[in-house]
């Protein structure tokens, strides 16, 4: 599934499903399958409102979600996708605007540093023995779209294409052969660094954590259409112009060793979000940091686009 937080108008997100260009609203889809089934649903309240209970909410939510997408197809195939919309069971994707795929995670977006070969030595840093992990907090989650705030606290505003993994199932000290079954799905994070405040203060947190700075989407893809997240081409352009390109096998830590060793002595929970690190390419490495006004767009294969502008803090006149 290709899954998505979007809204329509001013109402409350919604989690839908994406299907060629059009979005299946799940919750309604899910409803309409079983007043047709005759079966009214007891119980737990209904199905989940956020993408975020969808995922914490296991396998019988999973499959549940999966039906309603069947049931829309199911319609779209018979009746045409304006009738379904006309029912209110989906819209166009053109008609509705995307959120970040979970809006706002239930802790911080834990983040992978150096975890490429080539990145770490651009940045003059071997590459370490063990995988290195900071935090973004939830708030600066940005949707697909948002706009990424040139702080003016810093001078060197950078971009970090990444391959991230939302979490389905909790685990402890999980082996790294059952890694990937604790996996819900993948996203992109842009995971936008001050540098200079990044080497300012030492430890990373502050850089790469100011408002704004974790773009995130544009979609959830689901675990079973990426069985190797070793195998997807990664790459970054700034108004246009190619500035990141490397493929997910050179990872030095791949997905499954990454959670693993996250998980020693630390639970993971469903919803947690992991960035997985940045490939070479970065504009401290080629002294082209971003500028008001630039577009970024950061892709993986399989997963899509995530297009953000640059703007001015408000304080500026923006
Ligand atoms: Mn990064």
């Amino acid at each position: 599934m290709r899954l998505v937080t979007y809204r329509r108008g001013r109402s409350a997100p919604r989690v839908g499903a994406l299907v060629d260009d059009i979005v299946l609203d799940l919750a309604a889809l899910a409803a309409d399958r079983a007043s047709e089934q005759g079966a009214l649903r007891r119980g737990r309240g209904g199905f989940p409102k956020t993408m975020l209970a969808l995922v914490q909410g296991g396998v019988d939510v999973w499959n549940e979600a999966r039906q309603a997408l069947e049931h829309g197809r199911a319609i779209v195939g018979r009746d045409g996708a304006d009738r379904l919309a006309e029912r209110r069971l989906g819209a166009p994707l053109a008609r509705v605007r995307l959120e970040a795929p979970i809006p706002r995670p239930a802790r911080n977006v834990f983040c992978l540093g150096r975890n490429y070969k080539e990145h770490a030595a651009e940045r003059g840093a071997e590459a370490s023995p063990h995988p290195v992990y900071f935090t973004k907090v939830p708030e600066s989650v940005l949707p697909p779209g948002g706009k990424v705030v040139h702080h003016s606290v810093t001078k060197e505003l950078d971009y970090e294409v990444e391959l991230t993994v939302v979490i389905g199932t909790a685990g402890r000290d999980i082996r790294r052969e059952q890694a990937l079954e604790h996996v819900f799905g993948y996203t992109i994070i842009n995971d936008v660094t001050a540098r200079d405040l990044q080497k300012r203060h030492g430890q990373w947190f502050k850089g790469k954590t100011l408002d704004t700075f974790c773009p995130m989407g544009p979609v959830l893809v689901t675990a079973d259409e990426i069985p190797d997240p070793q195998t997807l081409a990664i790459t970054l352009r700034v108004n246009g112009e190619t500035r990141q390109s490397s493929h997910t096998s050179k990872m030095i830590f791949p997905v499954d060793e990454c959670i693993s060793v996250l998980s020693e002595g630390f639970t993971v929970l469903p919803g947690d979000v992991i960035a997985t690190g940045t490939p070479e390419g970065v504009g401290a490495a080629t002294g082209k940091f971003l500028k008001v006004g630039d577009k970024i767009e950061a892709e993986v294969e399989k997963i899509g686009v995530l297009a953000n502008r640059v703007v001015a803090p408000p304080s500026d006149g923006a």
